[in-house]
């Protein structure tokens, strides 16, 4: 069918590397495998994206649409407490441009078949509703996150005091009991804080799409759609969905690659908390010591600390004018560990580093695209949660899937230079390692033959698929 008379999805993403990489991925599958054509909204949350938009933008195949919305005028933007409330600020801005793209798509030849938003993007759902298309979301974190989501507004209604003061775990059908120290922070927040009341609200309009699709696939999480019978809202596993083209510096790229290239096979911990995360500048110090003290190579994709937030970088604090970018380093560790370790103060080509032979562990903030990238490339984990729903992904990952193993967080919220090297070794120890890497390698296939033609992700994208386009035919 030529494209421009394909039934046509339109994708809307908020501002977040971490959703523009899967639903990237999404909309290529729709183009390429479903006989779909599509436009990718992207919400931008400032008027000079980062490098790594431009990077990503460039690698989207011209198949695809892909459109930047204008970025709310920076002089009027309110003050944010959390990167939560600015993604969102950046969405209902959007909004108007939706609907614009959406009735001029509605007026062409295409038969508009379906709107996909992330968590974010749900107040978009009436574009769909008056355009008579049904409004999907696509949850880029794990079935666990959603499942937690969507019992939220029951969870609270029981409640009666705060969630940090429970004693016991909360318990989801199917997933491992998630323990008050692993619930995100929101949940954290006082509940009549303005915190926890956004995030709450969030999770109730997240009930009111149509369907849901998740970035996960069966093998990893069985229990994924468990508990939802009485909502009556269809959850499709449709992962692991990564974006396998390189973003980013060609030339970072090739250097990176021609280092690892020297290392031996399975010998390289890398080292990398995603697009955002930061760690004060005590516990760098701590961590390059551990790097150290392990003699393994390293790859670290390395972040100026922030001691106000475990998410600095989101915020843009960043970009520190220091004649000497490494100068928060130890003493004398760039010299000590030349030929050791290889410092990335960019964007790390995380999916080349990842596929690469040489690399025996990857120690992650369990980021959900970071993990599903290192399963599908059956590299074990070393797990150092820090925001978001990265505590509940840890556990799941070391308790229930076994392919990682936490670093164990003292008082203070400190860990010590012994406890890491301590998680390294044993991750990346010769039998102990070698046993994890056989079971994640088993993952591994599980997750490949999840999105193959026949397996159980392919299929669910297949099924949804079908469901749009009998909308966009009775058009
Ligand atoms: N990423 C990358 N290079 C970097 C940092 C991140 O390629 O230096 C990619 C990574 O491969 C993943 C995404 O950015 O696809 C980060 O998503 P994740 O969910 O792991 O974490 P977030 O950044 O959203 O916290």
């Amino acid at each position: 069918i030529p494209s421009s008379a394909r039934p046509h999805v339109l994708l809307l993403c908020s501002p977040c590397m971490g959703h523009l990489i899967p639903f990237a991925e999404l909309a290529r599958q729709l183009v390429a495998d479903h006989g779909l054509s599509a436009t990718l909204l992207f919400a931008a949350a400032t008027d000079l994206p980062s490098e790594e938009y431009a990077a990503l933008a460039a690698s989207v195949p011209n198949s695809i649409d892909f459109v930047v919305l204008p970025a709310p005028p920076a002089d009027v933007l309110p003050s944010f407490d959390s990167m939560r409330e600015r993604v969102m600020h950046a969405v209902s801005w959007s909004i108007p441009r939706v609907w614009d793209v959406a009735r001029s798509l509605a007026a062409s030849t295409a038969p508009l078949a379906a709107l996909v938003v992330d968590m974010v993007g749900v107040p978009a759902r009436d574009v769909a509703k008056e355009l008579g298309v049904p409004c999907y979301m696509f949850f880029t974190s794990p079935w666990m996150l959603l499942s937690l989501f969507l019992h939220l507004p029951e969870l609270d209604a029981k409640l009666t005091k705060e969630y940090r003061d429970a004693t016991e775990p909360i318990r989801l059908p199917g997933c491992v009991p998630i323990h008050v120290h692993e619930l995100p922070g929101s949940m954290l927040a006082d509940r009549s804080s303005s915190t926890y009341v956004g995030f709450l609200s969030m999770a109730k309009e997240a009930a009111r799409v149509d369907g849901i699709l998740v970035n996960t696939f069966c093998d990893l999480e069985p229990a994924v759609g468990e508990g939802m019978d009485c909502m009556k809202l269809p959850v499709h596993a449709v992962g692991p969905l990564v974006w396998a083209r390189p973003i980013g510096v060609q030339e970072d790229h090739s250097r990176t690659v021609r280092w690892l290239d020297h290392r031996p096979r399975g010998s390289v911990v890398y080292v990398s908390f995603g697009s955002g995360g930061t760690l004060t500048w005590q516990q760098t110090t701590e961590l390059a010591l551990a790097l150290e003290m392990t003699q393994h190579p390293f790859v670290w994709a390395i972040k100026r600390p922030d001691n106000d937030t475990v998410s600095g970088a989101f915020f843009g604090t960043q970009q520190g004018e220091d004649d000497d970018p490494f100068g928060f380093l130890p003493r004398g560790f760039i010299e000590r560990t030349k030929g050791v370790g290889l410092l990335l103060q960019s964007w790390a080509p995380q999916t080349a580093i990842l596929s690469h032979a040489s690399v025996g562990c990857f120690m992650t903030h369990c980021g959900w695209n970071s993990t599903l990238e290192s399963i599908l490339n059956g590299v074990p984990m070393v797990a150092w949660p820090l925001y978001a729903e990265q505590k509940m992904n840890a556990a799941m990952l070391e308790v229930q899937a076994k392919v990682a193993v936490r670093v164990s967080i003292g008082p203070g919220g400190f860990a010590s230079k012994e406890e890491i090297a301590s998680v390294i070794r044993h991750v990346m120890d010769e039998e102990e390692g070698a046993r994890m890497r056989k079971f994640v390698g088993e993952v591994r296939d599980r997750a490949a033959h999840a999105v193959s033609k026949d397996g159980s992700s392919a299929h669910a994208l297949a099924q949804v698929t079908n469901v749009w386009r009998s909308f966009a035919s009775e058009k």
